[in-house]
């Protein structure tokens, strides 16, 4: 497998193999995505054989039009109309009823759906030219740490999909909000991401929260092992009383408080404390130190404002692995 740059002749031959029932790995701005045309079962079934993703854990349909909204939900209500007109392009997933157009192995059997419109040029020109809406998950191993380059997705999954489009490091760096519109008004939040969740209540007034693990969990993102490195991590509340000098150790620092004295195991996620380039590096830098062979990562708490949520949920989630039963508990990938 080679990594095709993300141009317009690219962009084409990728479609020709979406709507040839293949599946593409392609950048959008909060992780890279594991395409295949979302109206074509089988093809989705690869995706989740690629992955060795459980089919309890449905998709994300991603669409470049938002008159698509209307041919997958049957019940889109004012409020998902206002927050897709104010956040999309962009990294907020909408999790709305379905119509019987969206096959039941993207949805997990689900009467929901959830939709979503990137910003990234590549994936829109992408989407747009397969003419289909996309199903895509993170284009990682099930349960490994998603990936923000075409040489990660090369790294973690090679010959296993049809085709890798390049289109740079990811610029949001994790997963997409997901939030849940039903009529009773109230938008529920089930994953914290790429967009604030202060933002939206801006405009969609307060969100109720269902996260944590209940046994049947509507979305599997909920799950506690999750965005997990092979090597163990460790969230700490400071570095201050750390001792940095173990050589088979990692620390990831919020912000820069020091040097890395060319040790290579020592990250900032941001010099300056900016969520957002925190949220960026996040995956990258746990891809690096895990690349490193050590025994622990510890990784400094973030304050839970912004970004610094879904920071916070991806590292909890990571620091999960090893430490709790997992059997028979899937976890998104
Ligand atoms: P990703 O792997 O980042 O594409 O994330 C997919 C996430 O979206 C998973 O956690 C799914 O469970 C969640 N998701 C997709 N569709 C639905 C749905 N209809 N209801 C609830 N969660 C959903
Ligand atoms: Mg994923």
């Amino acid at each position: 497998m080679e990594i095709s740059s993300g141009n317009i002749e690219n962009i084409s031959r990728a479609a020709r193999v979406i709507n040839g029932g293949g599946i593409v790995a392609f950048p959008t701005e909060t992780v890279y995505g594991l395409g295949a045309d979302a109206l074509n079962p089988l093809a989705v079934s690869r995706i989740f054989e690629a992955k060795g993703r459980p089919y309890f854990d449905p998709l994300i349909v991603h669409i470049a039009d938002i008159s698509w909204l209307e041919r997958l939900s049957f019940e889109v209500p004012p409020q998902a109309m206002v927050l897709a007109r104010r956040f999309w392009p962009g990294p907020l997933t909408l999790v709305l009823k379905k119509t019987g157009m969206v096959p039941d192995i993207v949805t997990a059997g689900l009467d929901t759906v959830g939709i979503r419109m990137p910003s990234h040029p590549v994936a829109l020109d992408l989407i747009r030219e397969c003419g289909t809406p996309v199903a895509a998950p993170s284009a990682n191993p099930f349960g490994y740490i998603s990936p923000t380059s075409a040489r990660h997705v090369l790294a973690q999954m090679g010959d296993r999909v049809d085709m890798i489009l390049d289109g740079g490091e990811c610029s949001v760096g994790v997963e997409s909000t997901i939030i849940r519109i039903d009529g009773s008004g109230v938008p529920v939040l089930l994953r914290p991401g790429g967009t604030e969740p202060e933002r939206i209540a801006e405009i969609a007034g307060p969100l109720a929260t269902r996260t944590g693990s209940g046994t049947a969990p509507e979305s599997p993102g909920q799950l506690p092992y999750h965005y997990s490195p092979v090597t163990p991590v460790r969230v700490v509340d400071d570095f201050s009383g750390l001792d940095i000098s173990d050589k088979r150790a990692g620390y990831v620092y919020f912000m820069r408080k020091g040097d890395d004295t060319g040790t290579g195991r020592i990250a900032f996620l941001s010099r300056q404390g900016d969520m957002r380039e925190a949220a960026a590096n996040l995956f990258s830098v746990l891809h690096r130190l895990d690349a490193l062979g050590l025994s622990v990562i510890y990784a400094e708490k973030v304050p839970l404002q912004g970004l610094g949520v879904a920071i916070m949920d991806r590292l909890a989630r990571a620091s999960k692995r090893g430490r709790e039963s997992v059997e028979g508990a899937g976890h998104e990938g």
